[in-house]
Formats: structure tokens, C-alpha cells, sequence
């Protein structure tokens, strides 16, 4: 994320299910002395099983999210060109082919404080029907089968959303048909049952 010029600070979080537990980023670490003996293991209601620091601040989100979808992991952010989207639009619109990665124009949860209930609420309802989300003026949230999915998703949320800022600039953007969203959505899953796999 560090790397990907995803977050700045100790900016974002990330977590990862597995069966009834799910692991955590703790709250207001810097990422560069960020160790896995670092990230505590919590229930699906929450309770720390195995947590040396305090979670995320955003343990809501996360946890409101594994309850509503069957996300393997969550990757959040305040990646700049999403977080700026979001003060603009309330869904991004289908502008390119890669939003079929995330099942169509991706949405934008409405604005709530961070670290609330009713934040990760209105996150989780955004992800029902989405791999990625929005969240008005603060930054962008996507799930995956796993953190390695779930980052890359988030690196693609912020291309497209680089890309829609530059656009809207010049101009107005075109946008993508249905028809042509569901190709896509068909040629990219052929692609990715196609992409080699390191074991
Ligand atoms: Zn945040």
C-alpha cells in the first residue's frame, strides 16, 4: 500500500477472514515497523482472541463488512484520486472496461464519521453489490478472495479514478454501454481463469 502510493502515514487498514476469526492492522502504526506479530486476531463480533495493540479504528467497517458479504479480505485506504472522487460523484461512473472487475460503476457511501457503526453500515451496503466502494470524503474500501486480490483492487479503484479526474478536467467522459460492461465482465474473467499462478 506504502509502495503503491496508497496511503500515506499510518493512513488505511487491512484485514483478512479466515473461518470465524479474521486478522486486523492495529490502530496508528506506522507501516514501516508494521510486523505480523503486530496484527491481532479478532471474532466476527469483534472480541480480541489474540491482539497485542488496539485494532483499527475503522474495526467497525471490517467487521460490519463480514457480516453483510463473504469478503476474504478488506483493504482500505485515503488514496488521493479516490478520496477526491468521492467529494465529486455519487457512484464512479463506468468510464473504462476495468469496472467490471468490480461489477459495474462503483458506488459511494454516503458520509459518516470515521470509525462508526453507521459508517461501516453504509460501507457494507455499498459492497453488497460492488468488490470496491467510495466512502464520501474520506477514501476508498475494496474486498477480495484475499488481501493480495483485495490490494489490487485498490491499486485499480485509484487508476480508475486517477483516470475519471483527468477526463472530467478536459471534459465530460464518455461512459460504457451495459452491453459493453458485460463483455468486458466476460472477457476479464476469462482473463484472470487464464493468468499464471505462482503456488
Ligand atoms: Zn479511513
Amino acid at each position: 500500500m506504502v509502495a503503491a502510493g496508497l496511503v500515506v502515514g499510518t493512513a488505511g487498514n487491512v484485514s483478512a477472514r479466515a473461518g470465524e476469526l479474521f486478522a486486523i492492522t492495529p490502530s496508528g502504526l506506522d507501516y514501516a515497523v508494521l510486523t505480523a506479530a503486530d496484527v491481532g486476531l479478532h471474532d466476527l463480533d469483534g472480541t480480541a482472541v489474540d491482539a497485542p495493540l488496539a485494532p483499527s479504528s475503522e474495526l467497525p467497517l471490517h467487521l460490519a463488512v463480514y457480516a453483510a458479504t463473504d469478503a476474504g479480505a478488506i483493504v482500505h485506504t485515503h488514496s488521493p484520486a479516490a478520496t477526491a472522487v468521492s467529494l465529486l460523484v455519487d457512484e464512479v461512473p463506468p468510464v473504462h472496461y476495468y469496472v467490471a472487475m468490480f461489477g459495474g460503476a462503483i458506488p459511494v457511501a454516503p458520509y459518516h464519521p470515521f470509525g462508526t457503526p453507521e459508517l461501516g453500515a453504509a460501507a457494507a451496503s455499498a459492497l453488497a453489490g460492488s468488490r470496491g466502494a467510495l466512502l464520501a470524503n474520506h477514501g476508498a474500501v475494496t474486498v477480495g478472495a484475499n488481501v493480495a486480490e483485495a490490494l489490487e483492487l485498490a491499486v485499480v479503484l485509484e487508476w480508475l479514478c486517477d483516470v475519471y479526474l483527468r477526463a472530467a478536467a478536459a471534459g465530460t467522459p464518455r461512459v460504457l454501454s451495459p452491453e459493453a460492461l458485460e463483455q468486458a465482465a466476460a472477457a476479464l474473467a476469462a482473463y484472470q481463469a487464464a493468468r499464471p499462478r505462482r503456488a
